[in-house]
């Protein structure tokens, strides 16, 4: 297979982790025969300092026309940096949010899993986190609260201010199609996370969700109020397979899971369009302050490209090596600094690079 990506190196340790994940990338690429031609692109700070702005028309055309974009992260210090002196249509996240609004990105996806070997970074006691978890959260992602209407006034003297949550059925039904469309490939199970008991815009969730789950028989589904959902975040994780919710919800469950696993530089993160196209990216920021020391971990980036292996291009078997990898290096006592503990063998972003590179094999 050919596989043509566009790569967004970024700001700080972007473009560290970015070279790792890319050597990652062709190990698993020559050995199952696969041939990729990437192409990097300026995006956030880099972009500004070369263009004045943090994302270009041209930048913008390169990403549409590739299959899918792997990206390292973008932004500086930002109480130091000459960056967020500009205002904020023109500073480095501007060009983030442009290019998911340009590549119309609607569904973000991030895996909370926790390693056996690090179960130790899992705020969680041991009875719970014991045999570790491994679920998706399925966050819609240009709807609900945040981009409807919403209004400030003054009335009968007193401050009142309007938020709109609204929904409409063909976005509930895009997103709800890749849920069970990813449940496919993992586990089988979906739980849609909603507040039926209180709001209109979620039973019409409900509603869509159970009509698009006619289509996938094979997949479990389970509903589940928001609330009870961020309680069984902390008491049961590993009851989870994919979650699937709106916006705000999404939101704020896919910090909560994230935490409970602990560890910063693990978390891998992908936005889809209707297409198979993504944008895969760390969950974490640029980390200016380790930037150019090869202290960074690279693994969430290395993730986020197996996640683009696996839902971009349809290549299970080789996403499934690459992971294999990172657990097989973790398990032989590899640590970066941010990750490490007694007993643990501390190592740097190009070496631990290197290492999950050499362990990819075909099984
Ligand atoms: P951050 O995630 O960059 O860093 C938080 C802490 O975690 C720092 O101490 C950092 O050293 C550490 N850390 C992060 N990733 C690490 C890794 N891979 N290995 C080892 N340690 C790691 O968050 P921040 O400091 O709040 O933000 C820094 C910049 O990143 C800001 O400009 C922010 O806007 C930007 N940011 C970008 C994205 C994105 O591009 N999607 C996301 C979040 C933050």
């Amino acid at each position: 297979m050919h596989l043509n990506i566009v790569c967004i190196p970024g700001d700080g340790i972007g473009p560290e982790i970015v070279t790792q994940a890319k050597a990652v990338l062709d190990r698993a690429a020559a050995l199952y025969g696969h041939e990729i031609t990437y192409k990097d692109i300026l995006m956030g700070g880099a972009s500004i300092d070369v263009h004045g702005v943090p994302l270009t028309q041209e930048a913008i055309a390169d990403a549409k026309a590739a299959d899918a974009v792997l990206m390292g992260s973008i932004g500086g210090d930002t109480t130091r940096s000459p960056w967020y002196k500009l205002p904020p249509e023109k500073r480095p996240e501007a060009g983030l949010l442009g290019i998911r609004k340009a590549l119309n990105l609607f569904a973000n996806l991030r895996p909370a899993i926790l390693y056996e070997e690090l179960a130790d970074a899992c705020p969680l006691r041991g009875e719970v986190r014991r045999g570790g978890f491994d679920m998706m959260i399925m966050r819609e992602l240009t709807g609900g609260l945040y981009f409807g209407e919403r209004k400030s006034y003054q009335e009968n003297g007193l401050r009142h201010a309007v938020d709109t949550l609204i929904y409409n059925e063909a976005e509930i039904r895009r997103i709800a199609v890749k849920g069970f469309e990813i449940a496919r490939k993992r586990k089988k199970k979906v739980t849609s996370v909603d507040k039926a008991n209180v709001l209109d815009s979620s039973r019409l969730w409900r509603a869509v969700v159970e009509e698009v789950a006619a289509d996938y028989p094979d997949v479990t589904l389970e509903h589940m109020l928001v609330d009870n959902c961020a309680m069984q975040l902390v008491k049961d994780p590993a009851q989870f397979d994919v979650i699937l919710t709106e916006n705000m919800f999404g939101d704020i469950l896919s910090d909560e899971a994230s935490m409970v696993t602990g560890s910063i530089g693990m978390l891998a993160s992908a936005s889809l369009n209707d297409t198979k196209f993504g944008l895969y990216e760390p969950s974490h920021g640029s980390a200016p302050d380790i930037a150019g020391q090869d202290i960074a971990n690279p693994i969430a980036t290395i993730l986020s490209a197996s996640m683009m292996l696996r839902y971009s291009f349809d290549l299970d078997a080789e996403a499934d090596a690459i992971d294999r990898a990172v657990k097989e290096v973790l398990k032989e006592g590899w640590r970066t600094a941010d990750i490490m503990s007694p007993g643990c063998r501390q190592t740097g972003c190009r070496e631990m690079g290197r290492l999950i590179a050499e362990h990819i094999t075909q099984k």
